[in-house]
Parts: structure tokens; C-alpha cells; sequence
């Protein structure tokens, strides 16, 4: 990218609608060449221009393995992320990015992998999964536990259903409030921790959610022996330039931008201390 405020024009593919205000959108770069610098990592996100309504980052939600676009999947909140959701296959996008750093995954080989996620939290831990499950060899055992609020806040739900059938993935679901047709757990997705059998001195947990889920889980968590280096999150914060320029999303003394979003359990009680 020479230049970072530059955004790459990308073309709409597909649109998937996944719950009443959250859509999946599969992009691609109009001109091929930028795909083959874009080469993202799993955990790091774009800015994503609608032009005529302006800029927001959103994490990329797909594998960053053997496919030439990606996808971003979007809930439908303000000014932003409306036009989006009134776009259609075929509209064109500015794309700036990948920006970002990644979640760590040579560094975490030879462990049990956990992932909790709460509602649209799955979104930036996806291509994680996926990448975990496409290099099962090189790990102990892959769980994720994945609840929502109710059966329609579920995301990627097609998807689900093929984890939950997968061999080398245990996937466990959860809502907090059931409905008609709905049989299966029902209650905070950190009640299915008790299903964690593992030996979690040897294990590493991703956890993604709303900042009320993490503090819950991740307290959970700790009680049961994780280490504060083996809970790693992503941190969402209102941000503008994405590059570590304009200052809108220091925290602590990090940039969630440029040092984030992914940090430790341990990074993120430094920077809360810092936090006046
Ligand atoms: C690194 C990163 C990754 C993200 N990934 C995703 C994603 O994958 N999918 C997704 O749907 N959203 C994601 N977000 C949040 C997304 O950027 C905001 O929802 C978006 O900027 C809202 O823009 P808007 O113009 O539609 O709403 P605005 O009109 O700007 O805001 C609408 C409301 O949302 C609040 N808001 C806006 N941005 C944030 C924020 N970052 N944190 C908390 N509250 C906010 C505002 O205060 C306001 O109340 C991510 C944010 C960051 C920083």
C-alpha cells in the first residue's frame, strides 16, 4: 500500500444475510494485483469506504487460505454501516488494509485450542478456526464454544451445523433465551465451560464478544487455571485512521489499531491500569 489513506476499490460479490441485522458481504479487488499484496492474517481488519457515507474498520470474518476474496460481516448500527447494508452485489467499496496485528498460531503448536465466542465475536475468530482446523495436525484437540442471545442471533449458521459434524472439532452451542424449534443448550456461553475436560495448563483460549461476555468469561477462565498469556482477545475500539495517526483509539498506552486488536489477558490488565 503506498499510500495508507489510498483505499483499493473492491466489488461486492455476494451478500449473505446471517441474522435480522447482521449480514455477511464477500469482497473482491477490482484489480487483481492487490490481492496478491493484500495477504492477510487471521485477527487483523480493513477499513471499508462507502462512498457518500464514509469509513469504518470491521474485521475480515473468512479464511486466509485458498480463496482470492474475503469476507466482512456487518451489523447494521448508524450512518456506516446502513449504506452498506442497502448495497447490493456489484457495488464497489474502498478497501484499506490488512491493518492490524494477528492472532499468534506457530507460537500456540502442540496445544488445545478453545475459542468462546458471543455473537458477533464469532465473526473475527472464523479464519482463526478455520486456520486451526486446517492445521488440526499440529494441535492437541479444537474446541469452540459459540452461544447468542436467542436462536436468531446465531451467526454462520450453515456453517455451524458442518463444525458440530466435524471430526478433530468438538463445537458446543448455546442461547440465553430458547424459542419454538430450539433444542439445545440454553444459557450464557460461559456456562459451557464446565464441558472443558482438557488439561488447561497445556491450552490456549481465543475469546471474542461483547466487552460484557469477555470480562465474565475471561474471569472464568483465569479461576480455572488458564494462563494470562494463553487468553487472548480482541479489542474493539471507536477508531478512525486505523494506522496509529489520528489517536481516536489509544487505550492504555496502546494503539488498538497498530498494537491490536489482538492482545493477552495480561496486556489488557496493563492497559486498563493505564486507563484514568
Ligand atoms: C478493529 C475493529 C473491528 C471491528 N469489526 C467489526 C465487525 O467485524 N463487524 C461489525 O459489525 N463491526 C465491527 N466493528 C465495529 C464497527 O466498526 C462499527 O460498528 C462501525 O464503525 C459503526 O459505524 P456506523 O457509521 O454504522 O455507526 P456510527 O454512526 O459511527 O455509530 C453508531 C453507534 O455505534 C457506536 N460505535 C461505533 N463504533 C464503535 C466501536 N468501534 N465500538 C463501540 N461502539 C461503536 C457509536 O458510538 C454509536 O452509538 C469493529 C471495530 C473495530 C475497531
Amino acid at each position: 500500500m503506498s499510500n495508507p489513506y489510498l483505499p483499493d476499490i473492491a466489488t461486492i460479490q455476494r451478500v449473505k444475510p446471517e441474522t435480522y441485522d447482521t449480514t455477511s458481504f464477500t469482497l473482491k479487488f477490482d484489480d487483481p494485483g492487490v490481492w496478491e499484496r493484500f495477504r492477510f492474517r487471521p485477527g487483523q481488519f480493513v477499513e471499508i469506504s462507502v462512498f457518500g457515507a464514509g469509513e469504518a474498520p470491521f474485521c475480515i470474518s473468512s479464511s486466509a487460505h485458498g480463496r482470492e476474496d474475503f469476507d466482512i460481516t456487518v451489523r447494521r448500527l448508524g450512518r456506516v454501516t446502513q449504506a452498506l447494508h442497502a448495497m447490493g452485489e456489484g457495488a464497489q467499496v474502498g478497501v484499506r488494509g490488512p491493518l492490524g496485528n494477528s492472532f499468534p498460531l506457530d507460537e500456540v503448536a502442540g496445544k488445545h485450542v478453545l475459542f468462546v465466542g458471543g455473537g458477533l465475536g464469532l465473526a473475527p475468530l472464523r479464519p482463526q478456526i478455520l486456520e486451526v482446523y486446517r492445521q488440526r495436525d499440529k494441535f492437541q484437540s479444537i474446541t469452540v464454544l459459540y452461544g447468542a442471545r436467542t436462536p436468531d442471533d446465531l451467526i454462520y449458521r450453515d456453517e455451524l451445523e458442518q463444525w458440530q459434524n466435524l471430526e478433530g472439532m468438538r463445537c458446543l452451542l448455546t442461547v440465553d433465551v430458547g424459542g419454538d424449534g430450539w433444542t439445545g443448550n440454553v444459557g450464557v456461553v460461559g456456562s459451557l465451560l464446565s464441558e472443558v475436560k482438557f488439561d488447561v495448563g497445556q491450552a490456549v483460549v481465543f475469546v471474542c464478544g461483547p466487552p460484557i461476555m469477555i470480562r465474565f468469561v475471561v474471569r472464568d477462565l483465569v479461576a480455572m487455571g488458564f494462563g494470562e498469556d494463553d487468553i487472548i482477545s480482541t479489542l474493539e475500539r471507536h477508531m478512525r485512521c486505523g494506522i496509529g495517526k489520528c489517536n481516536h483509539c489509544i487505550h492504555g498506552d496502546k494503539y488498538i489499531c497498530l498494537d491490536g486488536p489482538v492482545f493477552t489477558y495480561r496486556q489488557m490488565k496493563a492497559m486498563m491500569e493505564l486507563e484514568p
